[in-house]
């Protein structure tokens, strides 16, 4: 591994998805790699989202059909490369009067399914909402609805795997490690970070998320960062409404959609809102944007959701590119990759998680046009099981899990599942050298391997970004887990938990 003296080909500001995912490439193409994070991995927009691997259904309504494309391709090859943190995900789509007629409903989940090649992922249906168990969640007056399958994402972890895997290919990773300067000293970048220390590197990839262009601007003292427009977008967490596997997309009056997902087992989650924000940090979770979610579900709902039922809220903003006399909706959600012209310089805005892999393939290709992608057939590090020749991942995912549930018979068979959808293939080793102490639902060993392998080192980045135990363990438990890093147990309770948009600590 390097350290701070080596000259590094890369240096990478922002370990979001964008950020990680080009660590990760470049570090398999054989550059020397140097990726730097104000605050925790993936502890900004990419812990944020709605956690869907998805081409967008609505997007296909501004003809988005490039976008909506790679997209949807895109679905197959995480679900492959990281089948312990994604499964496909059936949405109901219930036609509801006086909104988009269900002709176009057909005909938009038609091309939906016909727009890239599919392997695992189901087409989609039309059904009958009385004759279904997911029709009994809503309210009797929605009868015909659509089916269609999306695929969901750990968002967090999915930085963690990039990261890790980048690490093991030789990048430096430096999480808590903000950059608050970087400029050209004979012809090289040189970053300031905290603390007094530099770092040079002979390209720099400013991946900074809502804070891009700021970051070009204040910090790389640069003015041809695109415009962005900050829009940020809120989630809730409430008790499970769900009564089997399908998420609800749920068309409303104002012309919008909301999804309600099955979360984490016994909950739901619900988002998202859209609004517009002057700085990333002034972002947080209204209750006015409470009450908007709560009634956008109500609409649908037989049991009507009340605030008591909310457990959690968590704040995204989402980059995007300024584009005029453009609404919200029609802005493009693509990414853009701006070259900063002589500099050796690049800004990655915009893009979705579910197309940083792509995002990271366009950025190499500019920078190391000679070497070849890999990304899309070699796993992430939890997803490295063995394979039968020419198995898709989420088969060979259950298949290994089945067997390691017979083999470690020991274990409680809900526990192994715990793990190794959390942390993948080091689930084996984890087991067989013992869990340690049960912190009340949370093993000590789970904690040494947050802290040693994924650059853990608060309760709050075990209990809301490396697993979302902080919707399951109870107050005692949460106070056990900042303990054990040496927090005062209050810091457990007091936790943002993503009520405010996490600031990278720079000034
Ligand atoms: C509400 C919402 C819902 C979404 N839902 C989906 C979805 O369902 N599916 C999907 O595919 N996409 C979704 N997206 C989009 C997706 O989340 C983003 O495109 C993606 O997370 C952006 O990643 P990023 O790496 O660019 O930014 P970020 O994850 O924000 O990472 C940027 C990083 O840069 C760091 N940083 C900033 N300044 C500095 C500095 N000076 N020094 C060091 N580090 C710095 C920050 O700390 C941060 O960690 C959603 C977005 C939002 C807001």
């Amino acid at each position: 591994m390097s350290d701070l003296n080596t000259i590094f080909d890369l240096a990478i500001i922002g370990a979001g998805i964008n950020g990680a995912g080009i660590a990760r490439d470049a570090s398999g193409r054989g550059l020397s790699v140097a990726v730097l994070d104000g605050g925790d991995i993936g502890g900004a927009t990419s812990s944020a989202s709605t956690k869907l691997i998805h081409g967008g259904l609505r997007y296909l309504e501004y003809y988005a059909f490039g976008l909506v494309r790679k997209a949807l391709a895109e679905r197959e090859v995480l679900l492959d490369i990281a089948p312990h943190i994604t499964w496909p995900q059936p949405f109901v789509l219930p036609h509801a009067p006086g909104m988009r007629p269900e002709w176009l409903l057909r005909l938009g989940t038609l091309l939906y399914d016909n727009l890239a090649r599919r392997q695992v992922m189901p087409g989609s249906e039309r059904i009958d909402l009385r004759r279904e168990r997911a029709g009994r969640a809503l309210s009797s007056e929605y009868r015909n609805a659509f089916r269609y399958w999306d695929g969901w994402v750990d968002d967090a972890r999915l930085v963690v795997e990039n990261l890790k895997d980048a690490r093991a290919r030789g990048a430096l990773v430096l999480p808590r490690t903000p950059v608050t300067r970087a400029e050209r000293v004979d012809g090289l970048w040189q970053l300031t970070l905290g603390e007094g220390r530099t770092l040079r590197a002979r390209r720099l990839i400013n991946a900074a998320g809502p804070w891009a262009e700021d970051v070009a601007r204040r910090v790389m003292g640069l003015n041809d960062a695109p415009p962005l427009r900050l829009v940020q977008g809120s989630h809730i967490v409430t008790r499970r409404v769900h009564l089997g596997r399908d998420a609800f997309m749920l068309q409303q009056p104002d012309g919008r959609i909301i999804f309600i997902i099955p979360y984490e087992r016994d909950y739901s989650l619900i988002g998202t809102t859209e609004g517009d924000v002057q700085r990333p940090e002034d972002a947080k979770v209204s209750d006015a944007e409470v009450s908007y979610l709560l009634a956008a579900a109500n609409r649908y709902l037989a049991r009507p959701l009340s605030h008591d039922d909310v457990v959690h809220r968590f704040v995204g903003v989402r980059p995007l590119i300024l584009e005029t006399g453009k609404g919200d909706k029609e802005t493009t959600r693509d990414y853009r990759l701006v070259d900063h012209a002589g500099l050796d310089a690049m800004t990655v805005v915009g893009g979705k998680i579910t197309t940083y892999r792509v995002l990271a393939e366009d950025v190499l290709a500019r920078i190391a046009p000679r070497s070849k992608g890999w990304t899309g057939s070699a796993p992430l590090p939890g997803g490295a099981i063995d394979r039968h020749r020419g198995e898709h991942g989420q088969t060979a995912f259950k298949r290994w899990l089945e067997q390691l549930q017979r083999r470690e018979a020991n274990y409680d068979p809900k526990l192994i599942k715990r793990l190794a959808m959390t942390i993948g293939a080091p689930t084996e080793g984890l087991l067989a050298g013992g869990l340690g102490r049960n912190l009340g639902g949370v093993f000590e060993a789970e904690l040494d391997y947050f802290r040693d392998q994924e650059w853990a080192t608060s309760g709050a980045d075990v209990l809301w970004r490396r697993t979302k135990l902080g919707l399951h363990l109870d107050a005692a438990a949460q106070g056990e887990v900042a303990r054990w890093f040496g927090e005062d147990a209050a810091a457990a309770t007091e936790i943002p938990a993503g009520h405010r948009f996490a600031r990278p600590g720079i000034a």
